[in-house]
């Protein structure tokens, strides 16, 4: 069976507390590092035809989640989603289809987290999502893929638009923030940034200045 090429997931975490302080440790800065870049703009994003959330719900939440990073000033439009999800349903049996250097950003909603647990996560984990992507030896992005995961024991947590927003972030080429966690002052649930590692409750899903300050460094113009 053909393995997913996750090298370096970046993870959303769903609840910081003491049993999360192990998972934390998957996040290494190091590792987590250097970050691919996107020569062309917007980066193309299809997301997968499977009905995890009804229907054509989770198309809508990635348009959404697209959007508020498309309302980033100062630099070009980042993301162009597609108007209709894929005919097909990505799932595990099916990866040579969606799975591909393509230089588009594919968006996986995974149903029981068969597709995590294949890149060696946990889908009964705290993770929420992964996102991933392949780069050339530049750095330019050959490839994106988001997985949400589905697993029963997270996918009742209410805002996926924000977890989409987040890992949309990674695939931009953020990292995870600095600011408010790791012995760096705390900061106010209100006004974390996007790429804050973790979270526990919605309306995580605005941009603050940390946020676009990354992404202005990767794409703004005149840089
Ligand atoms: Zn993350």
């Amino acid at each position: 069976m053909k393995s997913m090429p996750i090298v370096l997931p970046t993870l959303l975490l769903l609840v910081l507390k003491a049993s999360g302080l192990s998972a934390f440790g998957q996040f290494d800065p190091g590792a987590d590092g250097l970050a691919s870049h996107w020569s062309r703009l917007p980066v193309e994003v299809i997301v997968d035809g499977g009905t995890l959330f009804g229907g054509n719900e989770g198309l809508r939440m990635v348009q959404e989640a697209a959007e508020i990073w498309n309302g980033v000033t100062g630099v070009p439009r980042l993301f162009s989603v597609s108007e209709q999800a894929d005919s097909i349903d990505y799932r595990l049996d099916n990866m040579d289809v969606w799975n591909v250097l393509d230089r588009r950003v594919r968006v996986v909603f995974d149903e029981g987290g068969e597709v995590l647990l294949n890149s060696g996560i946990d889908p009964d984990s705290r993770v929420l999502g992964i996102a991933d992507t392949i780069a050339d030896s530049t750095g330019a992005a050959l490839q994106g893929v988001v997985i949400i995961n589905g697993h029963p024991t997270v996918s009742d947590f209410p805002d996926t638009v924000a977890v989409v927003v987040h890992e949309l972030g990674h695939i931009l080429g953020l990292t995870h923030t600095p600011i408010g966690f790791g012995g760096l002052e705390p900061v106010s649930r209100a006004n974390r940034p996007t790429m804050y590692p973790f979270t526990e409750s919605r309306n995580m899903d605005t941009l603050e200045a940390d946020d676009i300050a990354g992404v202005r460094s990767i794409y703004g113009q005149g840089r």
